[in-house]
């Protein structure tokens, strides 16, 4: 942080503050050719338990970024423990949330994360098809434009079980990520403070953003956001918390069901990655005709290997997909 003279104020670790998530294979990158960097990101989960009643900031995410409605069901189910046993290797602790890769979403992805003792979700705040009272049997259509996104919903899942899911604020999120809100960390505090509502007693006001926003397409971003924190906390204009935290104190009031097939980065549901959807990376005369045959190939691919590794590894294996989700154990070893 920065002071007005433009002299060093303080050092602070962001992630302490904040719920984050790194993908597995970046912090292994991170290990080899950045050990501090992953080091202050072990620090930041540490330090974050001490500040949020032994909520640990840090997030699970499925292992290889891979977008979740599009995979098979054993995929799923091996994206998901490869990220909780490299969670658990990283961070020392089972984790309490995951995110899902572009926030790409449906019930089978939700049931194998309740599976797995995931608790919650962060989702984009179109994903939310409809919500009720738990307690009323009406349930509401809502839109990205009437959504509360500054409560925990629970969702219930056709096993039985259930997952809680949080609906980022879709209109700061974007000013952060496209509407130069970044440029500075006062206008920030004071975009998300003006989002409380005055008429509602325990709320989240939180956000969902790539990394990315903070240094590559914000110079010193980081910055901003820190200067952010200190600033709400320096003039108390909010209890800084974090997911687990919330959750564990406010625990929902309201259920939400998803839209299927959907996520934050393709207004098509998932076509993006799978279809010439419309989604053109922002620039004209581009388009995704390749993807539909790439998918096809790949997908091919996946299950012609799958019948290959499945008829020959029960040769050797008791159970070859039992020993396809352990095989992290090797990686990380
Ligand atoms: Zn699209």
């Amino acid at each position: 942080m920065v002071s007005s003279e433009g002299k060093i104020a303080d050092i602070v670790n962001n992630y302490s503050k904040m719920s984050f998530n790194f993908g597995p294979t970046l912090l292994s990158w991170m290990e080899k050719y950045s050990p501090d960097t992953l080091k202050g990101i072990q620090e930041a989960d540490k330090l974050s338990q001490e500040r949020f009643s032994g909520h640990g900031s840090a997030m699970a995410q499925v292992y290889n970024h891979i977008i979740m409605p599009l995979a098979s069901d054993l995929d799923k189910e091996t994206q998901i423990k490869w990220g909780i046993k490299d969670f658990q290797k990283r961070f020392n602790r089972d984790p309490e949330g995951m995110w899902l890769a572009e926030t790409a979403v449906d019930t089978d992805t939700l049931e194998i994360l309740a599976e797995n003792n995931i608790k919650f979700t962060v989702l984009a705040p179109r994903q939310a098809k409809e919500i009720k009272e738990i307690e009323d049997d009406e349930w509401l259509e809502v839109n990205e434009g009437n959504l509360d996104t500054k409560v925990a919903y629970l969702c219930e899942l056709p096993s039985g079980r259930t997952i809680n899911l949080f609906f980022y604020d879709g209109s700061i999120s974007q000013s952060i990520a496209f509407g130069g809100l970044l440029e500075s960390g006062q206008k920030l505090a004071e975009n998300l403070v003006d989002a409380f509502d005055d008429n509602q007693d325990s709320q989240l006001v939180h956000i969902a953003t790539d990394g990315e926003s903070y240094g590559h397409h914000h110079h010193n971003g980081d910055m901003a956001m820190a200067y952010c924190m200190d600033y709400i906390e320096k003039n108390d204009l909010a209890k800084i918390t974090n997911y687990g935290e919330f959750l564990e104190k406010n625990p929902p009031n309201f259920q939400a069901k998803i839209n299927e097939n959907s996520s934050w980065s393709c207004s098509h549901g998932v076509e993006r990655w799978r279809n010439d959807c419309g989604c053109n990376a922002g620039r004209a005369g581009w388009n995704q005709e390749w993807r539909k045959p790439l998918r096809e190939a790949l997908d091919f691919l996946r299950d012609s290997s799958l019948e290959i590794f499945e008829k020959n590894g029960s040769k050797y294996l008791k159970d070859p997909r039992e020993a396809r989700n352990a095989y992290i154990e090797i990686i990380l070893d």
